[in-house]
């Protein structure tokens, strides 16, 4: 999103910039960038000497901004250690520190930003810095917005670390303290001016179920909207991705769409005769990935008129069960148990239908790569997926195959309904043609952020 969103921002006007941390990944090493400024920003008892770059060569489409502190952020995970594969001990102050040198930065400018705009934990304590400590005080009028991508993580801390952050101003600490931690997440959304999520539905499935902070968003909803992300519809384009094998657009969808799936099915041992159902992303709970091994175990049981095709890396017990699965059905299921966008896009591209169970999803952007390369989504209602896919037989007419339940029946039922529309050949054609014409574009999602900033800014 935060490399996407600003370019179409600029592009509607708005002077929009990024500020990351520069990690140490492969990524920021192979592009050349500027120092333009260098300070010292106190950190508790520690003085944090730190540079900011200016990536020249990215073309981006934004100017982004790398936030360098040697010895904290300056290491190849983001998240997680990728030697440990767990988070980095001293995550508080990685992050902490990149807060505050990004406002120590900040707070140098002759004209200061209209807004700040930070998004999940990592940056959420900035809405607090500004308003309730004495050192960055002086940017207190600077209108907040935290968007949660995540609402599951809050950057929860033992309240002991409190010593590292600037003086508090008088009677503020209780902002910082959610159950007798410090919640970073639940200080930005008191905090902040505006409250975001990614969808709509997402935003109220947050008031129901959110790690604990489901009351204060309930509390603080006067304050919150979702606004759903969008997809770079320039990139992701079948009619120029030069990772698909043929182009096509809305008139040549048909003959395109067979072509690609014959290499496919070529690359996977499938029948291109036979309706095609793929799923691609991270095999893990939250996705809903657990569910598909049996479901398509169930369905191939039954019926021999249908191929599945699994492409993703997660949970090793999962990509156990799809490899196994392969040696159950093979020429019926075939799974890819790696990370790759050039077999994805010929996924997205060669695929009649693409399924996404997901127990969990804020916005999802796979459905809407698969309905702009003419495949058809079978969904859980959940989140993005429910604001994005209405279902092809409901009353108010609709594009896609949606379920409501977390269950392999109701999946089983979904599938049943697809491959019925499959078969009703000149309503499968009409169903496919018309979700490519669909806008999922950044463009009015960018408005919709504009729209939101100018009602904060006097
Ligand atoms: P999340 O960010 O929660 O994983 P999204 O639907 O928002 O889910 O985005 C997932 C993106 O990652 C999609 O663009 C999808 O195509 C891509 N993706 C996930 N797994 C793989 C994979 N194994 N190979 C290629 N692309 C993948």
């Amino acid at each position: 999103m935060v490399g996407a969103l600003p370019k179409y921002q600029r592009q509607a006007g708005v002077d929009a910039w990024v500020v990351m941390p520069r990690y140490s990944n492969k990524w920021v090493e192979s592009h050349s960038s500027e120092v333009v400024h260098r300070g010292v920003a106190r950190m508790g008892h520690l003085w944090l000497n730190y540079e900011i770059h200016h990536v020249m060569d990215a073309g981006l489409g934004f100017p982004l901004y790398l936030v360098h502190v040697p010895g904290l952020l300056d290491r190849p995970g983001i998240y997680n250690d990728p030697h440990s594969g767990y988070g980095y001990w001293d995550e508080f102050e990685r992050h902490l520190s990149f807060q505050l040198c990004a406002l120590n930065w900040v707070r140098s400018f002759n004209r200061l930003p209209d807004i700040l705009h930070c998004h999940d934990h990592h940056t959420a304590l900035i809405p607090f810095l500004i308003t309730s400590t004495h050192e960055y005080g002086m940017m207190d009028h600077i209108p907040t917005i935290v968007t949660i991508h995540n609402g599951e993580y809050h950057g929860n801390y033992d309240m002991g670390k409190l010593h590292y952050l600037p003086e508090i101003k008088y009677g503020q600490t209780g902002y910082l303290d959610w159950g007798g931690r410090m919640n970073v997440l639940s200080s930005g959304i008191r905090k902040a001016w505006k409250v975001t999520t990614v969808s709509h539905s997402y935003l109220k499935e947050l008031q129901d179920s959110a790690n604990g902070l489901e009351m204060l968003l309930r509390r603080e909803s006067h304050k919150s909207i979702g606004i759903l992300n969008g997809i770079d519809d320039e990139v992701w384009d079948p009619k120029s991705d030069p990772l698909i094998n043929h182009h096509y657009d809305q008139k040549t969808v048909e003959k395109g769409k067979q072509a690609n799936k014959m290499d496919l099915c070529e690359v996977f041992n499938l029948d291109a005769d036979r309706p095609l159902i793929s799923f691609i992303g991270r095999l893990v709970k939250e996705k809903g990935a657990d569910l598909l091994p049996d479901l398509i175990g169930w369905v191939l049981s039954e019926r021999d008129d249908v191929s599945f095709v699994v492409l993703g890396t997660g949970d090793p017990w999962l990509q156990d069960r799809f490899r196994g699965l392969s040696g159950s059905f093979t020429g019926y299921f075939d799974s890819s148990i790696q990370y790759n966008e050039a077999l994805s896009r010929k996924i997205y591209a060669g695929s009649d239908f693409m399924i996404m169970p997901s127990r969990v999803e804020p916005c999802g952007l796979n459905q809407m790569y698969a309905m702009r390369y003419g495949t058809i989504p079978i969904v859980r209602s959940v989140g993005g997926l429910k604001d994005t896919v209405p279902d092809f037989e409901s009353p108010d007419g609709g594009y896609g195959i949606r379920f409501d339940q977390f269950s392999i029946d109701d999946a089983h039922h979904a599938i049943e309904r697809a491959l019925g529309l499959y078969y009703r050949k000149q309503q499968f054609r009409k169903v496919r043609k018309s979700i490519m014409a669909l806008d999922f574009s950044w463009k009015s999602a960018a408005q919709a952020y504009i729209d939101m900033y100018k009602t904060l800014i006097p």
